[in-house]
């Protein structure tokens, strides 16, 4: 069977993570981003903090966000100085209005790329400039190779509750082909560190289609995350964005390429997907998002994903961080020395942003919800004042007619097969003008 062309992995965005696209974000509304930052919040609105750590042992081959593997110990030591006065002068702006943290993401990049008394200082410092005592979830991203015993004792004292593994995958051979910088006895090591230091949550990252995946070994890496028993397991289905080593490879290799290069198509790694979710709901796990399963829904909470897709505030520090702030789409200048230079002027490191206007809004939280596979209409009436089945009929009953969701009584639910390729279907509800232009 001959796999059509829309089926096969192409160059190219699939994730959606926000709305309007990334596209229409723009240096000309900077003065938006700054009157968003200098406006009380809205009554009832969390604020969270996330704090992007650009540097990594090695670029993995399909990675297209901004790290840096050439950086020496000064350099780290700028970088963490200027994040730091980033929190300070976001710490200051009238748009805290007394607000405490109530979640902060430690992401990257590699966190756990730093050391501990890297790590120690910085958030000895980030709680004395704006305290997480009240946060209900300090959440950290770390590679398995660059984790020691006294590190993540660090990361326990300093109050990290969720721990979130890079594994990607098990085999050896596919984690070196991939570019990934660790070894599968350093998964073990570290999470075996994990459970002793007690975290109270770790979550362990797999990708669905490295390349070089097949399906004994996918069945393989699924069987030894089981039995590894973490308290989430969130699986991303491999994509192709421009500028990654593997799409450049694939570019240069034209018609040419080898077939270690083929990344596998999407019914197969929807399949490797579904394949997965069935083992865990078998071993007792439930299914909270597209991508994710969790061992207990009600203990386990995924505070920052949910409050991003609620439309929480949050501030994106670091080098081209995402942020969003009384509804006006925040991110940061986007090259290193932009980012330096700007904190070493004493301004907050705005490089583009876009006001969300009410509409904007309802579409962002509603497609962001259908991830989880249930959308509740009494939320979107209560924030929105509108009722999600009569303003979306068009697109529920496409979706529908495809076996895709189901509208109810109570709102929408997603069914297994829609939720397996959720993506790829949220731009039917896109207002016209963000429909067929470029998402990045
Ligand atoms: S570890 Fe993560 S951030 Fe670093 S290069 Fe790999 S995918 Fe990118």
């Amino acid at each position: 069977m001959t796999v059509p062309d829309q089926e096969k992995t192409g160059l190219g965005n699939y994730f959606i993570a926000n709305y309007p696209p990334f596209s229409f974000w723009s240096g000309s509304e900077l003065p938006a981003a700054t009157a968003a930052l200098n406006s009380p919040p809205k009554p009832g609105t969390p604020l969270g903090l996330y704090l992007h750590i650009p540097f990594c042992r090695k670029r993995c081959k399909f990675c297209y966000f901004r790290v840096y593997t050439d950086k020496n110990a000064k350099d780290v030591s700028v970088y963490l100085n200027a994040i730091l006065k980033e929190v300070e002068l976001l710490a200051a702006t009238p748009c805290v209005g007394g607000r405490s943290l109530d979640y902060i993401y430690f992401g990257g990049g590699t966190p756990s790329y730093l050391s501990a008394d890297q790590l120690k200082s910085l958030m000895t410092r980030l709680k004395e400039i704006m305290p997480w005592d009240k946060a209900r979830e300090v959440a950290f991203e770390c590679e398995p190779g660059t984790l020691q015993r006294h590190k993540l004792e660090a990361l326990k004292e300093m109050g990290v509750t969720r721990l979130s593994l890079g594994v990607e995958n098990f085999n050896p051979e596919i984690l070196q082909y991939n570019g990934r910088a660790h070894l599968e006895d350093e998964v073990y090591r570290a999470y075996g560190w994990a459970r002793e230091i007690g975290f109270e949550q770790i979550n362990i990252d797999l990708i669905a289609g490295m390349v070089g995946e097949s399906w004994d070994n996918w069945k393989s890496c699924i069987a030894k995350t089981l039995v590894m028993s973490p308290e989430s397991v969130t699986i991303y289905q491999m994509e192709l964005p421009y500028n990654t080593t593997f799409s450049k490879e694939l570019k240069m290799a034209g018609d040419n390429h080898t077939p270690e290069m083929v990344i596998a198509d999407w019914p197969t790694k929807r399949a490797w997907v579904a394949y997965a979710f069935d083992e865990f709901v078998k071993a007792g796990y439930e299914i909270s998002s597209a991508y994710t399963v969790v061992k207990n829904k009600q203990k386990t909470q995924f505070v920052y994903r949910d409050a991003l897709w609620t439309g929480a505030d949050m501030f994106g520090t670091g080098v081209a961080s995402f942020g969003h702030i009384n509804g006006v789409h925040i991110q940061n200048v986007d090259t290193w020395e932009a980012y330096i230079a700007k904190l070493d002027a004493g301004e907050i490191p705005i490089g583009r942003a876009l006001p969300v206007n009410e509409r904007a809004q309802l579409i962002r939280e509603m497609i962001l919800q259908l991830k989880t596979g249930h959308l509740e209409r009494q939320y979107f009436q209560s924030k929105f004042a509108v009722n999600i089945t009569d303003e979306f009929r068009t697109g529920y009953a496409k979706l529908e007619a495809d076996g895709l969701l189901k509208v109810t009584p109570h709102g929408v639910d997603v069914t297994p097969s829609g939720l397996l390729q959720i993506d790829r279907h949220l731009p039917t509800f896109f207002d016209p003008e963000h429909i067929s232009s470029r998402y990045t």
